[in-house]
């Protein structure tokens, strides 16, 4: 049996602030403890009470600058697009043609795709991020290789390979039938295989015949408990040609609906531009949406309507959908998605950004019983941040009045400078090194006996 303390400010969200009773949806504690064995989080709360549970000769960390916070789930992110992040001057349509099918293409290679895989999740992990839901490639083995590095981690990810028969080049365009049976192949090897799930993947109906979403709901309809991810409503552009090529369809979401791909384990990225109905019916089948900001305001796709949906009872998660995305931090996505909430005149709090970016992504994978807080029982996914990392964040901090100002503060000027390490299952997967520090910081730490 492995016991684990640690010691230090900590935070986490209970429930959706906009549903809980004022006071009701977090806990906090100045000084606050954290008790792990054998990767369950065992006891949470103030440090007097905790301390008196730990068993004889338990070690403890005390990270007196720090703070500690559930891990991030990000509920939308493709591994392969490293590459194309921060490309410039288009939108989605010929964003993809131009950068991202061919960046793709190179994940043929099986090398290639099993160093970019782990390039992806140590960048998840130095960013926070304990939990995804992935697009791989079309391809069967850099799906295989994505699976492989997330087991080696024991995170807890969600994954599957992309679904293209159209629309896309050849290279990378399965049919109908192969895309079934390379998914079918994926489920059996990886589904619940520890900590990891399998998503059915079409990409977006585009660049799938209708007889591919068809066998993509046939998948889902023989494997219970598998999820599926897509994209929809993305681009006003986007939704002109799915019109044309689904004529009979009576909204984009009734194109997935009528393939069997709408239910409560379905997640859709984006859902900027939906219309009236699409709303009612996500939220009465309990399903996800993603929402995107950083991606949303880079490929000029448009301003998601959180209240609104968020008001039909869907699911939202947030999601940095790297490489539309322009970072893999759970804080510029909140960064940006309380940008894209002001500009449609309804300022994002940060309890609730902080709620999106933890225990709301849970639930919209659902995954809440195990992650998303650090209630006891739950699966030790954590991250202990750094409130000194520079020297603006160390001056703006100790200006703050109360949690809620130190969580929006975060958020704005947060990034991976503000993580200081990352634990997976209680076990500790990424450390900052130690940074280079100017003279001023250097005092500060020294006058409050920082050890972060
Ligand atoms: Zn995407």
């Amino acid at each position: 049996m492995t016991v684990q303390a640690y010691r230090s400010a900590i935070f986490h969200v209970l429930g959706d602030p906009a549903r809980k009773p004022e006071g009701q949806a977090f806990e906090y504690w100045d000084d606050g403890g954290l008790l792990v064995e054998d990767g369950i989080v065992k006891s949470i709360g103030p440090w007097t009470d905790v301390k008196h549970q730990l068993p004889a000769g338990t070690k403890c960390r005390h990270f007196r600058d720090g703070m500690i916070v559930p891990g991030f789930v990000d509920c939308h992110i493709h591994y392969p697009q490293i590459d194309v992040i921060a490309s410039y001057g288009v939108q989605l349509l010929d964003w993809l043609n131009n950068y991202t099918f061919p960046a793709e293409q190179k994940f043929a290679d099986a090398r290639h795709a099993a160093t970019m895989a782990e390039f992806f999740l140590d960048e998840l992990l130095k960013n926070g991020t304990t939990c995804a839901l992935v697009f791989s490639t079309v391809h069967k083995t850099a799906t295989h290789a994505l699976f492989k590095a997330a087991s080696k981690r024991n995170m807890r990810m969600i994954a599957g390979k992309s679904l293209m028969d159209r629309h896309a080049p050849p290279e990378l365009c399965d049919t109908p039938e192969s895309g079934y049976a390379d998914s079918a192949e994926l489920i059996a090897k990886w589904h619940n295989k520890g900590r990891l799930s399998y998503a059915v993947t079409p990409r977006f109906a585009v660049t799938s015949s209708p007889e591919q979403l068809q066998s993509a709901g046939k998948l889902l309809g023989e494997h219970p408990g598998v999820f599926m991810q897509t994209h929809m409503s993305e681009n006003k552009k986007e939704i002109d040609l799915v019109r044309k090529l689904y004529p009979d369809a009576k909204t984009y979401l009734s194109v997935y609906e009528g393939a069997g791909l709408l239910g409560d384990h379905s997640v859709f990225a984006h859902g900027i531009h939906l219309e009236a109905d699409e709303y009612k019916r996500l939220g009465r089948e309990r399903a996800g949406i993603s929402f995107c900001p950083t991606s949303n305001l880079f490929l000029g796709s448009g301003l998601f309507d959180l209240e609104r949906a968020c008001a039909h009872g869907i699911k939202i998660g947030l999601g940095t959908d790297i490489g539309g995305g322009t970072s893999f931090s759970m804080f510029q996505t909140m960064n940006e998605a309380y940008k894209v909430c002001q500009l449609r005149g309804a300022p994002l709090d940060p309890l609730k950004s902080f709620y999106l970016a933890t225990l709301g992504g849970a639930e919209t994978l659902n995954m809440d019983r195990r992650i998303g807080n650090l209630l006891p029982g739950k699966e030790a996914d954590f991250v202990v941040l750094d409130l000194m990392a520079t020297p603006l964040f160390a001056h703006r901090f100790a200006l703050a009045r109360s949690v809620a100002e130190k969580l929006f503060v975060m958020s704005i000027l947060g990034d991976d400078r503000l993580v200081h390490s990352t634990y997976v299952l209680g076990q500790l997967v990424y450390e900052k090194a130690a940074a280079v520090r100017d003279g001023k910081t250097d005092q500060k730490r020294k006058q409050t006996k920082s050890n972060v």
